[in-house]
């Protein structure tokens, strides 16, 4: 029986002892208009942590109205560019000073292991926030020489471009890596100067509400940003259809992005869309085996491989395949399964029973269809919300559990002859989110990274991030980019001025 620790932190004890979570319109923290309320859980153990406020929408529309005059209020539109840099400077040293009590949240509320919040997730959504403070005094336009003639002669034209926020934006974010995904949005639409409604996912909302607290401690102005917590089907659909809305910046599922592509039609809200993956890892006979190994084996197995960029699909050329085979079931082996916040812990549980059902399925699935497992294959844990480590081997391209995103601890290696067949392997699929290629080759290396479609590719590493980086789906893997200069335009409008004088 696995039993949630105490806390470490005096900061995540006094946040869980305020059981029941409200929702933050203007500034105000309040519960939802119908008073419903729903649990959330610690995975690991089935204990409920907290109650959330199980917002409605009518609720969603007192949220809107509030980012809508919040857009051009006194307090947001009129502050300084710096000043509105050094309020999110603000907030990462904010972040970084709650960095346990967040990692501690966030281990309880989602499962992962603490050392992947304490030293990875937290410290990014930092990071997100100092990465684009930067941009707020660096938004420029630009003055334009233009070649068509203005007539009556003796006029000319001077035309230039200003940029502004696109508006109000909803957030609306997954389960897997919460804080990160809803920094990953707030950061750039700050920095745009937008406002937003935040939906976190209503598996996993704690650590969103306690970076608001946050937020609004260090002085962001009421309405800037709101949160509504909630059922994707009713907060996420009524942000998703809203007319006031300007734009949705959305990660999750490829089915769900579907929907909102219909729901966002009404008044042809802009979208950016960060979608599912089936990412491929390419081996190449020369790879370094000491790096390529662990490497890959970090790419699936980390946060239990509810991971976007998870590769999923390893290729492997034939002269190596027995050793990648080999290599990736003993370093699944080797991982500990157990309470996220047991210092010994490598894997917590996934997110909840459903999601390790369903990856049990596609393991169920696959042996049925006559792939084998090598390592792990089972659901465990007194709740079935553990899921072992899985290596998987004589898969067949049309297997289910090859085509479709599995959001879990499952690697399926196939082997291949020629650096041909690699790549077709890794383009057939619908996604095309990212991959890696393991090889000392440079030049294969970089050919290989043109061939295979993904809107990022690795060399002798999988999984790397950082704000500086662009990152999004090609195919069906999703619309516009996060993070680097093209995160920040999906937040920007530009407006042409063209005058003759
Ligand atoms: P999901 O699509 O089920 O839910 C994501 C969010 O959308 C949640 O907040 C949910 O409440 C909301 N939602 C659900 N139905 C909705 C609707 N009809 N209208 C509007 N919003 C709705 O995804 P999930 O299961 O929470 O997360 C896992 C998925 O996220 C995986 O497919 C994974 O690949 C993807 N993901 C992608 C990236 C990326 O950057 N591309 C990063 C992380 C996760």
């Amino acid at each position: 029986t696995i039993k949630t620790p105490e806390p470490r932190s005096e900061g995540a004890r006094a946040f869980l002892a305020r059981r029941q979570k409200q929702i933050l319109i203007d500034g105000v923290w309040r519960d939802a208009g119908s008073g419903k309320r729903f649990e959330t859980f610690d995975p690991a153990s089935g204990r409920p942590l907290a109650e959330l406020a199980e917002a409605t929408a009518s609720d969603v529309d007192e949220a809107v109205a509030s980012a809508r005059a919040a857009l051009t209020s006194k307090e947001w539109k009129g502050m300084t560019p710096s000043a509105r840099g050094k309020l999110l400077w603000k907030i990462a040293e904010l972040i970084d000073a709650h960095v346990e009590e967040l990692a501690e949240l966030e281990t309880l509320d989602q499962g992962k292991s603490f050392k992947t919040g304490r030293f990875g997730e937290i410290p990014a959504s930092a990071e997100q926030f100092r990465y684009f403070a930067g941009f707020c005094t660096k938004i420029l336009g630009t003055t334009i020489p233009t070649s068509i003639a203005y007539q009556p002669e003796g006029k000319q034209i001077f035309a230039y471009t200003t940029r502004e926020p696109v508006g109000v934006v909803a957030a609306i974010t997954p389960w897997n890596s919460p804080m990160l995904m809803a920094a990953m949005k707030l950061a750039p639409a700050l920095a745009a100067g937008c406002t937003v409604v935040l939906k976190p996912a209503e598996e996993t909302s704690l650590t969103a509400i306690r970076l608001v607290e946050l937020m609004l401690e260090a002085g962001l102005p009421k309405g800037v940003v709101n949160l509504v917590t909630g059922f994707g089907e009713v907060v996420g659909a009524a942000l998703t259809a809203h007319p006031d809305v300007d734009k949705v910046a959305f990660t999750g599922s490829t089915e769900v992005g579907k929907l909102i592509v219909s729901a966002a039609e009404g008044n042809l809200k802009k979208l950016t869309l960060e979608l599912g993956g089936k990412s491929p890892a390419i081996v190449m006979p020369d790879a370094d085996m000491a790096l390529a190994i662990p490497g890959i084996a970090r790419g699936i197995f980390s946060n239990s491989g509810q991971v976007c960029v998870a590769g999923s699909r390893v290729y492997a050329h034939r002269a190596v395949y027995d050793a990648v085979v080999e290599g990736l079931s003993k370093a699944a082996t080797a991982l500990t399964l157990g309470h996220g916040l047991d210092a010994g812990t490598d894997l917590g549980p996934l997110v909840n029973r459903k999601q390790a059902d369903r990856v049990a399925g596609f393991i169920a699935e696959g042996r049925s269809e006559g792939a084998e497992i090598t390592s792990g294959g089972n659901q465990t844990g007194e709740f079935g919300t553990f899921f072992e480590p899985t290596v998987v081997t004589s898969v067949r391209p049309d297997m289910r559990m090859m085509r479709e995103e599995i959001f879990g601890p499952v690697v399926a290696v196939t082997p291949f002859d020629d650096p041909e067949e690699a790549i077709a392997y890794a383009n057939d699929s619908p996604y095309g989110l990212a991959g890696s290629v393991w090889t000392q080759d440079l030049s294969s290396a970089h050919r290989l990274a043109a061939r295979v479609k993904a809107g990022t590719i690795w060399i002798n590493c999988h999984s790397y991030f950082s704000p500086e980086l662009p990152k999004g789906g090609h195919k069906q893997s999703g619309w516009g980019y996060e993070n680097g200069a093209p995160g920040l335009e999906n937040y920007l409008e530009t407006k042409t001025v063209c005058a003759v004088i």
